[in-house]
């Protein structure tokens, strides 16, 4: 299974919206752009929300049945590790074994010297086509990368194995991401982790380094837009050498996480992928859920109080329920609006606050990202929610296909006409 050279993680908290989102995909293929969905729901949103593995392979089939979508579709097993991948083996297409947690874990002795001598050739400047300068490595700081990653290396290399066993050779997309952790990982970081990935003989297709800048959740990147190109295009020309070099599969391409709302980078990399003619992968997934509330406010009556009550819910329980997203939000309750206020806004006024339209003053990202992780109050809800859903689903769909096709697809991948 080889995953296209353009996919897109389209997620779904509670799994309404597959028809519009894939609406947004077949929108982009009519205007010459092939992109393959991915729906990407990780254990950590399964257990919030109360879903199972098999509800989004069920979600995606119907979607696609539905939509009479004949080009691929996947299932992707988002962040998962040893612990919980037993139960998205049935379901899902595409695995992210997320190693983050074992960056900086001392790797075995012989592994450590194993891996530096195999990398002796690379020692010098390493000229990568398409990057001025190339990357400079040393013997030292080859081991020292080996010291912080090889143990997060030989994880991912058990978990690949390990579905391997399961589901067989070739029969599912193999991502390895290291994206939630604090440090960014240097261009000669990332080449030394495709090395050994290659050297345990995972066939990673899609790979999610952590860059600089911070990709909070729901709301643009923060950070310099051309610090990021730089760092962008140099892992560009790493994973082209490691394709070539390691005999990685051909397709290996980077995948972005927490990729929704990130306006200021998608000329950026719709830019550099353009230059190189890579592949990307962007995963997406509460945008989606945000755009729910923006259809239910904008409706007005039960599914208006709804929004409002979600929010106002949401304020008081502030701490638990950005707590599981700390490192990925950045919420200043000082702007938040008051729970009297937001009870007296019109739909109109609770939608322009919500939605990411950064040339309006209305839009208010504090706000915003803390209706981003409110999103267990509305699971709480149960029918009341899904109800509302259900009957105003045509305002919602058309925001959910508008906001991920307008704002997000034709901004980043290249080739809409
Ligand atoms: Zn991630």
């Amino acid at each position: 299974m080889e995953i296209s050279k353009y996919s897109f993680g389209v997620g779904d908290r509670f799994g309404r919206q597959g028809r519009a989102q894939l609406k947004a995909l077949a929108q982009a293929r009519e205007k010459g752009c092939s992109i393959a969905p991915a729906w990407n729901k990780s254990y950590r949103e399964h257990v919030i929300v109360g879903t199972s593995p098999g509800e989004v392979r069920l979600e995606a089939d119907n979607a696609v049945a539905a939509c009479g979508w004949d080009g691929p579709y996947y299932v992707d097993a988002d962040h998962i590790g040893r612990d919980n991948v037993d139960g998205f083996l049935s379901a899902s297409d595409f695995f992210t074994f997320d190693v983050a947690d074992l960056i900086g874990e001392p790797a075995a002795e012989a592994d450590l010297r194993g891996f530096a001598g195999d990398c002796r050739h690379l020692c010098g400047t390493v000229n990568l086509p398409g990057l001025d300068g190339g990357i400079g490595l040393t013997g030292e700081r080859i081991r020292d990368v080996a010291g912080k990653y090889l143990a997060a290396v030989h994880h991912a290399a058990q978990l690949y194995r390990y579905v391997r066993e399961k589901k067989g050779e070739g029969a599912f997309i193999t991502e390895v991401s290291m994206d939630e952790t604090d440090a960014p990982q240097a261009p000669e970081e990332l080449l030394l982790i495709l090395k050994a990935l290659s050297d345990l003989h995972v066939p990673v297709q899609t790979v999610a380094p952590k860059f600089s800048g911070e990709f909070y959740k729901g709301v643009d990147y923060v950070g310099d837009p051309e610090v990021f190109r730089a760092e962008f295009r140099a892992d560009l020309a790493v994973i082209r050498f490691a394709v070539r070099e390691f005999g990685l599969p051909a397709n290996l391409k980077l995948s972005i996480h927490s990729g929704s709302d990130k306006f200021s980078l998608y000329p950026v990399m719709k830019n550099e992928l353009e230059r190189c003619g890579a592949g990307l992968h962007l995963k997406t997934a509460g945008t989606t859920w945000l755009e729910e509330l923006v259809g239910l406010a904008l409706s007005g009556g039960e599914a208006l109080s709804i929004a409002v009550e979600i929010y106002c819910r949401a304020l008081e329980r502030m701490e638990e329920l950005c707590s599981p997203y700390a490192a990925v939000i950045d919420i200043d309750p000082a702007r938040l609006p008051g729970a009297e206020d937001v009870r007296s806004w019109s739909g109109r006024a609770f939608a322009d606050a919500l939605r990411h339209d950064p040339s309006s003053d209305a839009y208010n990202p504090h706000f915003r990202q803390l209706l981003h992780v409110a999103y267990k109050v509305a699971a709480e809800m149960g029918d009341r929610y899904l109800d509302a859903l259900e009957d105003n689903r045509e305002v919602i769909a058309e925001n959910v296909t508008m906001n991920l096709y307008e704002r997000h697809i034709v901004e980043l991948f290249p080739g809409i006409t």
